[in-house]
């Protein structure tokens, strides 16, 4: 349990939503074959701590993203789950045919701020990604499923450098004007810091302020825990990461995973914010999930304890440092 009950700032939310992305965005660049009952295992695990929202797969196409060709039979295996919603990466109509038929909650959709980015990940420019994007929402409403809008590299683009915050803008009210109300802003490779942070939602709160706005830190350059700081700061209410800190690719060095989903309860709690997660439970699921994987993950609250465990003085040898 933690026993911070005071608020370390009042102006912080008191309450805070973490989407858990772990078995999209982590599970997504594992080369070996994770079985589906492995997948829905671990998102059901997850559910028992007290996790309530995830980005469960894609429905991507299955040679580019093999490992997640499996989406429709895990949300399958999931459907028995009450008061969770199990949304899902969408980049086409034909990715929104597939997930409207297996019963999504919701669509994430998503588009570069960068150009060149957009080109590389996508291969098409962002006009040509914003056309699909308006095709997958008008599918969605049809068919009653909530769409979200995600902005890929809106901290920064590993070809371009900073990216302006007029970009970020640009593909929001892009959005906006689709009826997306829910903006992801996605640091796809770690270019975030606490003051773009602060400025970006800023910005978007006074343009777009019917937008909710949720964040999406990858844990590069070591900066993910202080953007959230930062974000609460700026009050944002809404966090992606991922258990155990899954996510980036295993043989690129340097493409580091998301934010840990441990590590960020762990300091929620320490700040007094309510995430209706148990930190034992969710420690004791990412060791699993490090078995599943099968070599070490970043995360740190899984292998250190919580804050507040503490070992019998005689279970220690010597004092170091
Ligand atoms: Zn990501």
């Amino acid at each position: 349990m933690h026993t911070m009950l005071r608020p370390y700032r009042t102006d912080f939310p008191r309450r805070v939503q973490i989407v858990e992305v772990g078995t999209r965005d982590g599970f997504q660049a594992i080369e070996g074959w994770i079985p589906t009952a492995t997948k829905a295992a671990v998102l059901k695990a997850l559910i028992v701590s007290g996790l309530r929202h995830f980005e469960a797969t894609s429905f991507v196409s299955p040679r580019a993203v093999p490992q997640l060709r499996d989406g429709a039979e895990v949300l399958a295996e999931l459907s028995a789950s009450k008061g969770v919603t199990l949304s899902a990466l969408v980049p086409n109509l034909r990715g929104a045919e597939a997930a409207i038929a297996a019963g999504v909650g919701a669509m994430v959709v998503f588009v570069s701020a960068s150009d060149s980015h957009n080109l590389k990940n996508l291969n098409r420019s962002r006009a040509e990604s914003l056309a699909a994007v308006q095709a997958v929402s008008t599918r969605a409403a049809e068919a009653g499923v909530p769409v979200q809008g995600a902005i890929a590299t809106a901290f920064g683009c590993p070809f371009e450098g900073d990216v302006p915050v007029g970009q970020v803008l640009e593909v929001a009210r892009a959005y906006h004007a689709m009826g997306i109300r829910r903006l992801t802003l996605g640091d796809t490779t770690g270019m975030a810091t606490p003051p773009l942070v602060r400025e970006r939602v800023q910005v978007l709160n006074a343009e777009l302020p019917q937008m909710e706005i949720a964040l999406h830190f990858h844990n590069t350059r070591g900066l993910g825990l202080a953007n959230v700081m930062a974000g609460l700061e700026a009050g944002v209410w809404i966090y992606e990461s991922s258990v155990a800190g899954l996510g980036g690719c295993p043989f690129a060095p340097g493409a580091t995973g998301n934010i840990c989903t441990e590590d960020l309860v762990c300091l929620l709690h320490e700040c007094g914010i309510e995430t209706g997660v148990d930190l034992d439970a969710l420690c004791a699921v990412a060791r699993e999930v490090e078995q599943v994987i099968g070599r070490p993950l970043p995360g740190q609250v899984m292998k250190a304890g919580p804050r507040l465990q503490t070992a019998p003085m005689d279970s220690v040898r010597t004092a170091c440092g």
